[in-house]
């Protein structure tokens, strides 16, 4: 049992995978409510706000277990000159384009065309003023390629009329640019400005981070929610790189390596595939 529990006057504290419920045994009194719910948190805050350092909305995965995953996703995955950035960029506006463009595709796909596009359109206000058809044509590898060039091209435009032809460095006017959500502002503000807004959200995170059980949601909004109440400011900026990483190495969509995980012994996709009930 975590300490955080412990001190909190709980003498047990287990899950059953199978019905997914919680027990909550502390003194003479037995809980049994869905895990992670509203209302396994409510009482447990009626019941004591334990060491009172969490600012989770739920009690789902403690704030020392995301550190662990982090230390060791770390050790494995960051070296000295390892590069943080998937995208080949160089300069903000290459970035936020580059990053609408990476919606349902791959980053090598994004790389592949980056030196056609800015070559012909360096700068936001000659890609504002192209011919959407030829922006198209450039784009057509990385998909939904209508939408996107209809969205680079309308985000071009208001970094000319609304920002003076330079990319923003908050996520309040970021957000405003057509085709840019905080996915995709997150990646911005970090890779371009070094700032930690929040923690870009998209696929891999999504899903590594809902097998670990650093999430019930679905929602990218409420996911980053979740992982910025879990881990400290300081490491937002590169939790969406190492699980990205992990998504790509170890925790395939369709088949998790589970065996050869670094981390299984923290994972509740893991626990719970694993646990004696299964057998
Ligand atoms: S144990 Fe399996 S599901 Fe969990 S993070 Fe590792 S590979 Fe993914």
């Amino acid at each position: 049992m975590s300490p955080f529990f412990r001190n909190a006057g709980y003498t047990a504290l287990c899950r059953t995978p199978a019905t997914n419920r919680q027990t909550l045994i502390r003194k003479r009194s037995i809980f049994v409510v869905p895990r992670g719910s509203r209302v396994a948190w409510s009482i447990l805050e009626r019941l004591g706000r334990f060491d009172g350092s969490s600012n989770l909305p739920y009690p789902i995965m403690m704030k020392d277990t995301a550190c662990r995953i982090f230390s060791v996703l770390f050790n494995q995955y960051i070296r000295e000159d390892t590069n943080l950035n998937f995208l080949e960029f160089d300069n903000p506006f290459q970035i936020l384009i580059m990053t609408i463009l990476s919606a349902q595709t791959t980053d090598r796909t994004v790389n592949s065309v980056k030196d056609r596009l800015f070559d012909v359109y360096p700068e936001p206000a000659l890609m504002a003023e192209a011919d959407q058809s030829d922006i198209e044509d450039i784009i057509r590898p990385t998909g939904f390629y209508r939408t996107k060039s209809r969205n680079i091209r309308g985000a071009s435009e208001m970094l000319v009329r609304d920002f003076g032809g330079v990319v923003p460095d908050s996520m309040e006017e970021l957000i405003k640019l057509p085709g840019v959500g905080r996915k995709t502002a997150n990646i911005v503000l970090n890779h371009a400005y070094g700032i930690d807004a929040g923690i870009a959200v998209d696929t891999h995170v999504k899903r590594v981070s809902y097998r670990l059980g650093m999430t019930d949601n679905t929602d990218p909004d409420k996911i980053e929610k979740d992982l910025t109440a879990l881990f400290p400011k300081v490491v937002w900026g590169k939790i969406n790189f190492l699980l990205i990483s992990h998504g790509r190495a170890v925790c395939d969509a369709k088949k998790p390596a589970c065996d050869k995980c670094c981390i299984k012994e923290y994972c509740r996709y893991y626990r719970d595939n694993n646990s004696p009930d299964k057998e």
